[in-house]
């Protein structure tokens, strides 16, 4: 039974410090195993080395299922490749392809498949009877991809000139390990012999981080196994869609609470409200064309890098705004329909039903509809902020426009020359207005 508040909830499975290790006692792993093996050397009693957990990587199987390799045994020329003519190699139809636990594929049982001349000197030989590996397979697949429609060539080399190495790859953190290396193997080999047009065959690698349900890992036992549909039903593909992108960072996941998607909604019902009201037509107003530059540029930059959450965060910022605004009657109609372009990929069916709604014939997923941005417009604008003590202007904050309040006095009290005229005093009186002034006040 366990009773007592001071329960564990998971074993510790980080870096500890040495103990019962005499002299080495207290020392963080790291610098004590670092410590310990320097001693070895000096007593002439060890060197370091790195032990490789890597096993050598599986082509052949003995078993009936999968590709058999296509090689001859030749007694006197030794293994010769099957010519390319009588390529594949086709499994023989067996009536028992079960394995037979003797070490040998129960291909080698089946004499009229194996033996055949050498393709070479023509002279009795053997089929190899093992069959490779599906790794072998899905350590290649994305050459193939681009040229599915080929049937003479396992990969046209226009083709995968043009489209390869795969500029990202997107999986779980179990692939990095065994499936990666095994694929940049194949395409090392490849690359050496001229054939395809990098080394390594993807560019970028992102594991994707886990949902957790309420602090909690899902899983059956617990019953907080999450069922999307149930959501989906109830909010809208858009709202979970948005909710779960919002949860946290791409790569590291984040937690599920129910009460979380109200704000998604929010977000939806401000976005259908504010985008039908927008008709104004003013494209002079240089504060709201920089906001607009600046939202796309910050959208387009996260998307680039998986950062969905912040770029979620912005258009809900902005779609704030535009509600806001077209509660006044000026929101403009060329910021509601940068607001639908960029939302598109997050929500595409509710952006498609207002873009119809805001009078487009097109679709709003179309190519070429992504807005682009021009940078001088897209850059954070600076303001200057003049630091006064007791009413004479003693310094100047150079600080991004819009910086709020709390952090130019922060930024002003750690001045030096401020420091320096306080003379560790503590201010009667900070005021701080954006974009113009802090005014310290002492007694
Ligand atoms: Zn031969």
């Amino acid at each position: 039974m366990i009773s007592g508040g001071n329960v564990e909830e998971a074993a510790y499975n980080g870096d500890g410090t040495l103990v019962n290790s005499g002299e080495f006692d207290g020392l963080p792993a790291e610098e004590g195993k670092r410590r310990i093996v320097e001693r070895l050397i000096a007593l002439r009693r060890g060197q370091p080395s790195v032990q490789y957990k890597l096993r050598d990587w599986l082509i052949s199987r003995q078993r009936y299922w999968g590709p058999p390799i296509p090689i001859i045994h030749c007694p006197k020329d030794g293994p010769v490749a099957v010519p390319e003519e009588d390529l594949p190699v086709l499994l023989p139809a067996v009536e028992d392809f079960r394995p037979r636990g003797t070490g040998l594929s129960p291909l080698a049982t089946v004499e009229e498949w194996v033996h055949v001349p050498c393709p070479k000197c023509g002279e009795p030989a053997r089929r190899e009877t093992d069959v490779s590996d599906t790794f072998l397979d899905s350590a290649w697949y994305h050459l193939r991809y681009p040229s599915t429609d080929f049937d003479d060539v396992p990969f046209d080399k226009e083709r995968t000139d043009t489209w390869l190495p795969v500029n990202m790859y997107i999986g779980g953190n179990e692939h990095a390990v065994r499936h990666l290396l095994y694929a940049r193997f194949v395409m090392r080999v490849l690359y050496d012999m001229g054939l395809v047009p990098a080394p390594e065959p993807y560019t970028r690698f992102r594991a994707h981080g886990m949902i957790i349900m309420d602090g909690a890992k899902m899983s059956k036992s617990r019953g907080n196994v999450l069922n999307p549909d149930e959501y989906i039903e109830r909010y809208g593909a858009d709202t979970v869609r948005l909710f779960m992108m919002y949860l946290g960072p791409y790569t590291l996941g984040g937690d599920f609470r129910d009460k979380g998607i109200a704000g998604m909604t929010r977000f939806i019902n401000r976005t259908w409200r504010a985008t039908q009201l927008a008709t104004g037509d003013d494209t002079t107003d240089d504060s709201r064309e920089r906001r607009r530059h600046r939202l796309i540029k910050q959208v387009e930059e996260d998307i680039a890098e998986l950062r969905y959450n912040t770029a979620i965060a912005y258009l809900m910022e902005f779609a704030r705004d535009l509600d806001h605004e077209s509660s006044a009657g000026s929101a403009r109609r060329i910021d509601a329909e940068t607001l639908l372009k960029l939302l598109a990929p997050f929500a595409p069916f509710v952006t498609e039903e207002l873009w119809e709604r805001t009078g487009h014939e097109s679709s709003v997923h179309e190519r070429g509809t992504w807005p682009a941005y021009d940078a001088e417009l897209a850059a954070p604008q600076r303001a200057s902020v003049a630091i006064t003590v007791n009413g004479k202007r003693r310094a100047e904050l150079e600080v991004d426009a819009g910086t709020p309040e709390d952090t130019l006095t922060a930024l002003a009290l750690a001045n030096p020359r401020v420091v320096e005229l306080l003379g560790g005093r503590t201010p009667r009186k900070v005021i701080a207005v954006v974009d113009r002034i802090v005014n310290i006040v002492t007694d």
